[in-house]
């Protein structure tokens, strides 16, 4: 039997209705806030994401599945999405549209990661990108949306981390410091740390080693290293966040996993141990130089992205929508029901059976596919228009009832 590839899932069942709020809850958000949705392709151009997410970032190093199609052009699936959004946006001039673009895009990634929870192969995002603003009041928006999404989908137990990377110059400063700090102990750390102290030290603090994370305790810290221009818009984004009301906790080893942030950058993390360890949920930042690194105008940038999947695994497994089940001896006549009461009750899915069988058989399948409701409607049912509706997972019975009493309790 063929298998699906490793690292990769179907969603189905109440997985599936655990996606769509997920998605549903999104989309509502990002219209309210005047975001627009682009999608742009799967796969792009190899050389898109070396130069975006950099040469020297985990993703680009080792997790990229890339290919030469048929003509010898390599191409790779996209590992995340800020990239391509960026490039559709140079490639289509949104500019002339009026800054700052407002943009959000959902769909699956691919990283050659170790399967485990939490993380696949395959692995679907939601993302929001403001193109074109400067910080920090956009930068509040953004984060605020994130948590705003965070709790319509009544997820508590998340706590906002941030840090700076300043600007390029405050950048350099510190990664001069950091590098004196990280030879020390630099045959003590994996192999990924020694190649990333040569080709970028900062991503040395995002190590997932245990071990080596002990050792970085003790790293110098960037904020420390600021200039003054990163300095006050460190202190506006954190003034900002208070008077939203938005609690947060400054963490100093933050710095992410791609090459182009600048300034802020912050994740969503859970407590939960459900993740096993995979508790970022939602993860983004500023990247000011990103558009003009791929040839675009020099537009400032902000945004962040969500992994539906991790989002998915919080959701409590209790979320199921409600279903009912017409149980009758006349398939045409539970199928006149059917579509009345799909018309005129909301958020409910209805099933029927659509052959002649024992109601007894109907009642059966009811139970086992966990339908909340039986509503019973034979010949009795249908001379005398009084209906019994039955709660099968309260194992509760109501008789007589007429429709509009039907329709109250559901
Ligand atoms: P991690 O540190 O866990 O590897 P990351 O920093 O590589 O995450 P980002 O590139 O910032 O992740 O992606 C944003 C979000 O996408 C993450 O917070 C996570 O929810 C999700 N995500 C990233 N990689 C995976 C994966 N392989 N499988 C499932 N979800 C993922
Ligand atoms: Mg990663």
């Amino acid at each position: 039997m063929v298998k699906a590839p490793r690292g990769t899932q179907d969603i189905f069942g109440n997985s599936s209705a655990i996606w769509q709020r997920i998605e549903a809850t999104a989309i509502k958000l990002f219209n309210e806030a005047g975001f627009q949705e682009i999608r742009t392709p799967i796969f792009e151009s190899s050389e898109l994401f070396s130069r975006a997410v950099g040469e020297s970032s985990d993703i680009v190093n080792k997790e990229m599945y890339t290919f030469n199609d048929r003509s010898e052009r390599s191409l790779t699936l996209r590992p995340e999405g800020t990239a391509g959004v960026v490039r559709a946006f140079i490639e289509n001039s949104f500019d002339r549209e009026g800054l700052p673009a407002k943009l959000w895009y959902r769909g699956p990634m691919f990283r050659y990661e170790r399967p485990q929870t939490g993380r696949y192969r395959q692995f679907h995002q939601i993302g929001i990108e403001a193109i074109g603003a400067k910080a920090p009041y956009i930068d509040l928006e953004i984060i605020k949306l994130g948590v705003n999404f965070i709790q319509d989908l009544g997820l508590t137990n998340l706590t906002l981390h941030i840090n700076s990377l300043g600007n390029s110059s405050s950048r350099e400063n510190y990664i001069a410091a950091l590098k004196v700090f990280l030879k020390e102990s630099l045959e003590h750390v994996c192999e990924d740390c020694q190649r990333r102290y040569e080709q970028n030290p900062l991503r040395c603090l995002d190590c997932k080693v245990p071990e080596d994370q002990k050792i970085y305790q003790n790293a110098p810290t960037i904020i420390k290293y600021l200039d003054e221009e990163s300095q006050k818009i460190w202190q506006e984004t954190q003034n900002g966040l208070t008077e939203l009301g938005i609690k947060y906790q400054i963490d100093e080893k933050l710095v992410r996993g791609l090459d182009y942030y600048t300034h802020v950058v912050f994740e969503l993390k859970t407590k939960s141990e459900k993740l096993a360890g995979q508790n970022t949920v939602l993860a983004g930042g500023r990247y000011d130089n990103l558009v003009k690194n791929l040839g675009g105008g020099d537009y400032a940038s902000v945004g962040w992205a969500l992994g539906i999947e991790r989002i998915a695994t919080l959701i409590e497994e209790t979320h199921q929508i409600s279903k009912l089940y017409i149980i009758s001896d006349s398939p045409i006549e539970a199928l006149k029901l059917a579509d009345k009461l799909r018309l005129e009750t909301k958020k409910i899915a209805i099933e029927l059976a659509y052959e002649e069988t024992k109601f007894k058989k109907q009642l059966e399948k009811a139970i086992k596919r966990d339908y909340q409701w039986a509503l019973f409607y034979l010949s009795e049912e249908r001379n005398s228009g009084l209906f019994k509706l039955k709660n099968l997972r309260e194992n509760k019975e109501y008789d007589k009832l007429d429709y509009s009493q039907v329709l109250e309790l559901l």
